[in-house]
């Protein structure tokens, strides 16, 4: 039998960690909870999960910070449960490398979708990595960026650019698909897995103009991603 995925769930509320913990065990998972940031920080990094669901304004240390320590050491998908709006702001803004954002009060039925999706992704991915390592190199080159697929690492003109998983899979996505177009509902769905009404456009906007930001030498007269207007994102063909 299949191990069962486990997540942990930092939330300081109880209420609201119970629903948390009922819902995620009927769907299946196992779960463990911390009730601040420092528990957070501790049991986050033992490793021991596939998923990390992260409220903010939590006692000892917030949610950006719990983030930001566990992104150091681990690429467990995490995605952050926030309360009001600014904070949505602060998330995109801010370069934490969580996965996703969802706002309270939020639907279990979209938490529990967007919860399997960052999991099948992340646990997919490992499965690529492992079988990258028995090719030879594969490495996909875009004028002066190489993107190197056996170890994740994208350089240009030689200079090593650091991205985010996020930013990396989008980039990866265009460059294995020059000349498609993709849209944002389209890029929701092959780069975060998340089919219809489940994400937010925004997400994909903010992603994209932080990628842009890394590689493009001006943002404003981008020479690998183009926008095509009302139609989507692509990495024009030579
Ligand atoms: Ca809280």
């Amino acid at each position: 039998m299949a191990d069962k995925k486990r997540i942990l769930i930092v939330e300081d509320e109880k209420p609201i960690s119970q629903v948390l913990q009922i819902n995620l065990n009927m769907a299946g998972y196992d779960t463990d909870t911390a009730f601040d940031g420092e528990e957070g920080i501790n049991k986050a990094l033992t490793g021991n999960f596939d998923l990390i669901l992260l409220d903010i304004m939590l006692p000892k240390s917030d949610g950006f910070t719990v983030c930001r320590e566990v992104r150091k050491k681990l690429a467990t998908p995490i995605i952050m449960v926030t309360a009001r709006e600014d904070e949505t702001d602060k998330i995109l803004g801010l370069d934490l490398g969580a996965d996703d954002y969802v706002t309270k009060p939020f639907s279990v039925k979209i938490l529990l979708a967007r919860v399997k999706a960052n999991i099948r992704r992340y646990s997919g991915e490992m499965v690529e990595i492992r079988s990258a390592d028995d090719s030879s190199a594969d490495v996909i080159t875009v004028k002066e960026l190489k993107i190197d697929n056996k170890r994740f690492i994208v350089t240009k003109a030689g200079q090593e650019i650091e991205l985010s998983r996020k930013e990396y899979e989008v980039l990866l996505h265009l460059a294995t698909h020059r000349g498609e177009i993709f849209s944002r509902e389209d890029l929701l769905g092959t780069v975060w897995g998340y089919e219809g009404f489940l994400g937010d456009v925004r997400t994909v906007d903010v992603t994209m103009s932080r990628l842009r930001s890394k590689i493009e030498t001006n943002t404003a007269e981008p020479e690998y991603i183009m926008t095509k207007r009302t139609k989507g994102y692509y990495i024009p063909m030579e």
